[in-house]
């Protein structure tokens, strides 16, 4: 079959977004064996081209160009294929949508893209060697964070890990202050199998005042920006409204993109 059938046949021809926006899917699955990862699959890249991708993109009824928010890199670690997600990022930069890349990966080859779009730099902790025990095959958040810093992104500070102590996420964003002015904080999701590989039941009772007390003390001891959705660094990154409202589902953190303003004024 044509490839351009095919793309109409896809998935992302199809699926309604997600808070975020779009998700395309460089891959699905990952060898990396990140500890809490709930992918227990192994990789499988895209059986699309990154046009043809694009394309079954542009096919998707619910999709507006120029407008729908866009994230690359859930389900898989997409700089695992740095080639296809170098000209996924092309193709998708030429409908002129707001987009988000996700990695916890370094490649000073990509970053010429990055900087183009809102790249979030992904680690469960900035300590190296704790990091190490959790994501055994990624490289070190030392390295992750110079990267961030030459991308122009944000941390995405992701899982918050019941089994660290506060002090340590304290000491991370000690560290992540240094490379970034702006973080999200991400939840643990407790699948089955992330149950089984962390050796835990459920999360402990006061796992989400945890958040809470980051948040005040990046923006108390840093003047850090924390998002509380992904959602809100693609729109300040792009000087656009947040796509998913998130002024009006107490979501908001009144950043500097004051896109409350700019919707109330319209
Ligand atoms: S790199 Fe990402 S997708 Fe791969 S195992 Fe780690 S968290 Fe999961
Ligand atoms: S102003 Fe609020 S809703 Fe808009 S991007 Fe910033 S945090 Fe998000």
């Amino acid at each position: 079959m044509d490839e351009f059938e095919r793309a109409k046949r896809d998935d992302h021809a199809k699926r309604k977004p997600r808070p975020c926006g779009f998700t395309l899917h460089v891959a699905k699955g990952c060898s990396g064996g990140c500890l809490y990862c709930y992918v227990d699959s192994p990789p499988k890249p895209a059986s699309l081209s990154p046009k043809a991708l694009v394309y079954a993109l542009t096919l998707n009824p619910y999709f507006e160009p120029g407008k729908s928010f866009v994230a690359v890199g859930s389900v898989c670690e997409p700089l695992d294929y740095p080639d296809y997600t170098s000209k996924l990022l092309e193709e998708l930069l030429k409908l002129g949508n707001p987009i988000q890349i996700s990695t916890k990966e370094v490649n000073y080859d990509l970053v010429g893209i990055l900087r183009k779009v809102d790249t979030l730099v992904s680690m469960c902790i900035a300590l190296d060697d704790i990091c190490r025990k959790f994501e055994p095959k990624r490289p070190p958040p030392s390295e992750r964070l110079e990267f961030c810093k030459e991308v122009g992104g944000g941390v995405f500070l992701r899982p918050i890990l019941p089994m660290i102590g506060i002090e340590e996420y304290k000491k991370s964003i000690d560290r992540i202050a240094e490379f970034t002015d702006r973080l999200i904080l991400g939840n643990l999701r407790l699948t089955k199998t992330v149950k089984k590989k962390l050796g835990i039941s459920s999360l402990p009772k006061k796992y989400y005042e945890r958040k809470k007390i980051l948040e005040e003390y990046a923006k108390k001891e840093y003047g850090l920006t924390v998002f509380r959705s992904a959602c809100c660094s693609n729109a300040l990154k792009h000087s656009v409204p947040c796509w998913n409202e998130c002024w009006k589902k107490g979501f908001c953190v009144r950043c500097k993109n004051e896109c409350f303003r700019i919707s109330s004024s319209l």
